[in-house]
């Protein structure tokens, strides 16, 4: 299959007017000017017009089996709002959540993620949902250890035996201890080593709040005096978040820190060492209106930073068209906070470095021979200069998607 576009924008090149993309398979076998790819292949080609076509959205963090938990109001202290959740969550039954899942993945696809990082609370639900969704999967598998009734290796081997026992259609199965504050320093190293073993990848929620940080840090705060109560606190007055599970052996290149918005000097330079790689979530950390996020110490560190959506249990509408899980809407909220960025850089951060923190840098987030043909088309008439401003503020649904070499929206 021929694809022509007034604007092929591979993303890991310069954009290409009147570019072509030449599909065999589920993959990308060229991409270059459209003359000299008409000129070789000679058969039917499908015209975009006048379009962008740009690689599928990665969309490196997301909870889809939150969906239908939208509308939580944000709460002055974090530990409020982890209650709300936990009230919404044990009122929810298996279909609920099933539904909810589908619900939020068909969000992405009509949006332009064609990749997505998802963390699984339920993870009996993933058979089914995954084979009702085209979209590239990698699931993490949630662990939390907090009222000390099970033994954090009882936690580690059920979960194990459950991502042992899946085999996503397109995709993986890894793990996610849910944060510090929610497990425990031995939960966390027992995870570490299996993950090595097992050569699987690993993600968790990192350093998302002050109280969290002044938990760790501090032995003080909100955070610090609900979690007394109920989880050993012995870990605590030792050093950062980070530092907690930096000394629990989590970071690696195998390892997606996501939020990491309260971190020191120290923090950045080990994520950096350990080539770890941070989920952003713009739109979540404005609900929650936290410090601004640290993206010039982390890019100035050189660590691989990429975005998420989180769920919908931490985004607030702006008034303008309805609330989705919606990457362009997380690259625009980005872009806001960061208005010396380029769009290409912001473009960069939800495709190739999604990729990157995923393992999957030589299949997905961009167009390059042997990729995986998972791209998007959005519509565009200006020059080509502006593309990637055009696509930064592409809103509602994107106008073509394919995934795996089939369209899951064929052009309009
Ligand atoms: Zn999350």
């Amino acid at each position: 299959m021929l694809l022509r576009a007034r604007i092929v924008l591979p993303v890991s090149r310069p954009p290409l007017e009147d570019g072509a993309v030449l599909i065999r398979g589920n993959r990308v076998a060229a991409v270059g000017p459209w003359r000299k790819l008409a000129a070789l292949e000679g058969g039917p080609a499908v015209d975009m017009g006048a379009a962008v076509l740009l690689p599928g959205l990665v969309n490196a963090h997301c909870h889809l089996d939150y969906t239908d938990m939208a509308g939580l109001p944000p709460q002055r202290e974090f530990p409020d709002w982890i209650k709300g959740l936990l009230a919404l969550k044990a009122a929810a039954s298996y279909s609920d959540y099933a539904l909810a899942w589908l619900r939020g993945a068909k969000m992405l696809e009509r949006t332009g993620t064609t990749t997505v990082a998802d963390i699984e609370a339920v993870p009996e639900l993933l058979p089914d949902v995954w084979s009702a969704t085209p979209l590239r999967v990698a699931s993490f598998l949630e662990m939390t250890c907090v009222k000390i009734v099970r033994k954090p290796q009882e936690i580690l081997q059920e979960a194990a035996a459950k991502a042992g026992s899946l085999s996503p259609r397109r995709g993986y199965v890894g793990l996610s201890p849910h944060a510090p504050y929610s497990t425990t320093p031995a939960l966390l190293r027992q995870t570490a080593a299996l993950a090595r073993r097992r050569r699987w990848r690993l993600t968790m929620h990192v350093a998302e709040s002050i109280e969290e940080f002044d938990m760790f840090l501090h032995r003080r705060g909100p955070m610090f005096d609900w979690l007394r109560k109920q989880r050993e606190m012995s870990d605590c007055g030792l050093g950062t978040p980070l530092a907690q599970i930096a000394r629990c052996g989590l970071l690696g290149p195998n390892f997606l820190a996501v939020h990491a918005n309260y971190l020191d000097g120290h923090d950045v330079a080990a994520l950096a060492k350990a080539r770890a790689s941070v989920v952003h979530c713009p739109r979540s950390h404005a609900y929650f209106g936290h410090q601004p996020f640290p993206y010039r110490k982390l890019a100035a560190a050189r660590v691989n930073v990429c975005l998420g959506t989180d769920s919908m249990a931490s985004v607030r509408g702006t008034g303008r068209g309805k609330v989705e899980l919606n990457m362009f809407a997380e690259m625009r909220a980005f872009a806001m906070t960061q208005p010396d960025l380029a769009p290409a850089e912001v473009l960069r951060m939800a495709t190739q470095a999604g990729a990157r923190a995923l393992g999957w840098e030589r299949r997905v987030g961009g167009l390059f021979r042997n990729a995986l043909a998972d791209m998007i088309a959005v519509p565009f008439s200006g020059k080509t200069g502006e593309a990637h401003e055009a696509v930064l503020h592409h809103t509602g649904d994107v106008d073509a998607a394919m995934i795996d070499g089939q369209w899951v929206a064929p052009p309009r």
